[in-house]
């Protein structure tokens, strides 16, 4: 026999798991969530850089991430119980966005203009104050620099991931271990979800928040959504002498960024050939480290010279093919699937405002706080780009 819920969320990592404790203030509505693999060692949460920026160029991503950035900062509070216990330790030490011509100090120009807009404190700085802030830092190639006063830098990302599900739990949302393999329609709706072990749940509203199997759950609702998995690799490294602690996460316009990991580093490249992964391959690309990182980490710190791989992951984005930003709200053609897909690289720090936004949709039918709208599946099926140019 089918088990019956009002809403059914489809994964349970950290964006399932934000949209369910959102979901769950409300009062009365039955909510499960259900996740393969409750190790989440696949899932792109666990496998995230796990840093926060308003450093973006879409005036939407920029006040997302500043909600984000306050709901991070002040997380504890959310907990009864002592409130170092679930404290994220957000290390606010900024992004630093190097341009080393012209064309790229505009766009820091054009984004700062944005970035202020939105409540950021984004400064515009000259070689020489970069210099004199961080002393470590190579600048002979640098033309203009932007660094996030606040609201940017790192946290525990397990810890936003598991303190939410502590929330949504205590507030009744169920979740289930399996795996949805089909969804069963109905006209335009989807009346049940079948899973691997054979087990059927019906809902009313079925959310997926399937990371980068997104794109496989929309089509079990036979509908596309543009979104693959694309391998990146993390590289953790060690230098003779420990980061300096105001060292911030530093990002050029070659893709690469690399910042501070407790006493050590961590980085990645952006690859040169970016395809679309195996969902099972997550071997790390080791080659990068020698051939890509290091070379241009050498170049941008003498610290950076002598130093010693300590280990590496692959994770997966879950890639938006058509314009790298989220796929947000109800799809037009299905009448109860609710899209929360295509992250990129921005998921993490995005949790919290996309959670309370798709609660706010399901409870009233439309965003009453901050509009997420333009970033509706209705502009992939016009044809409508919502670009974000500032993709790590
Ligand atoms: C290397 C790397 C670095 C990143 N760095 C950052 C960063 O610095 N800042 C940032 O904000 N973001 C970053 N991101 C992106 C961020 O991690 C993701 O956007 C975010 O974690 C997405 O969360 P999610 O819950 O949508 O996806 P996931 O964490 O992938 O979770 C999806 C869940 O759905 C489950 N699932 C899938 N299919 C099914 C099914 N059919 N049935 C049941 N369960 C299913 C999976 O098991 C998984 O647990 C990074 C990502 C990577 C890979």
């Amino acid at each position: 026999m089918a088990q019956a819920t009002d809403i059914l969320i489809i994964g349970g990592a950290v964006i399932g798991s934000s949209i369910a404790w959102w979901l769950s203030r409300e009062a009365g509505l039955k909510i499960t969530v259900i996740e393969r693999d409750p190790t989440y060692q696949q899932a792109s949460t666990a496998l995230s850089a796990a840093s926060i920026r308003l450093q973006f160029s879409n005036p939407l991503n920029v006040a997302i991430s500043r909600f984000g950035a306050d709901f991070i900062r002040d997380f504890s509070s959310l907990f009864p119980e002592a409130e170092s216990a679930h404290d994220l330790a957000f290390k606010e030490n900024g992004y630093l966005f190097l341009a080393s011509n012209k064309e790229q100090a505009d766009i820091l120009r054009r984004n700062h203009v944005t970035q202020l807009g939105q409540g950021a404190e984004t400064v515009l700085l000259t070689p020489d104050e970069v210099k004199a802030r961080y002393p470590f830092l190579n600048c002979d190639d640098i033309v203009l620099a932007a660094l996030g006063r606040r609201h940017e830098g790192w946290f525990d990302n397990m810890g936003l991931l598991s303190g939410l599900k502590k929330l949504a739990r205590r507030n009744g949302v169920e979740y289930l271990q399996g795996e949805v393999v089909d969804l069963v329609m109905e006209g335009r709706r989807i009346r049940r979800a079948v899973l691997r072990d054979g087990r059927v749940l019906d809902a009313r509203i079925f959310i997926n928040a399937a990371g980068p199997r997104g794109g496989k759950v929309a089509a079990m609702a036979d509908v596309e959504i543009p979104i693959a998995p694309r391998k990146r690799t993390t590289f953790v490294f060690q230098t003779p002498e420990p980061p300096p602690p105001d060292a911030p996460l530093v990002s050029d316009f070659r893709g690469v960024y690399f910042r501070p990991e407790g006493g050590f580093w961590m980085g990645a490249v952006q690859p040169e050939q970016d395809r679309d992964a195996a969902f099972d391959d997550f071997d790390p690309d080791y080659a990068q480290f020698e051939q890509m990182l290091w070379p241009r980490l050498a170049q941008r710190a003498q610290i950076f010279e002598a130093i010693r791989m300590k280990r590496a992951w692959a994770g997966h984005y879950a890639f938006n093919r058509f314009d790298q930003n989220a796929i947000i709200g109800q799809h037009p053609q299905v009448d109860n699937l609710i899209l929360a897909n295509g992250f990129s690289g921005h998921g993490l720090q995005q949790a919290p405002a996309i959670g309370r936004g798709i609660a706010e949709l399901v409870v009233h039918g439309h965003y009453t706080s901050l509009d997420l709208s333009p970033l509706g599946m209705e502009r992939i099926i016009e044809g409508r780009p919502y670009l974000e140019e500032n993709i790590i």
